[in-house]
């Protein structure tokens, strides 16, 4: 399992977020207010959210 990104993991629905949008997967849209897990990955074209069934497995 990656834990590199697993701080990125927010059990809860409020955060305290440099962001100004919610965070939410790039692929689905869900966040974590739907029980996702989100984690951003460091892609080419930049930084993305992706939810525990986006992020790709290692
Ligand atoms: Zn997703």
């Amino acid at each position: 399992m990656s834990t590199i990104l697993q701080d990125l993991y927010m059990p809860r629905p409020r955060l305290v977020c440099t962001a100004a949008r919610p965070v939410a997967c790039n692929a689905c849209g869900k966040g974590v207010d739907d029980g996702h897990g989100i984690r951003a990955l460091s892609t080419a074209s930049g930084d993305i959210m992706l939810c525990d069934l986006h992020y790709p497995k290692q």
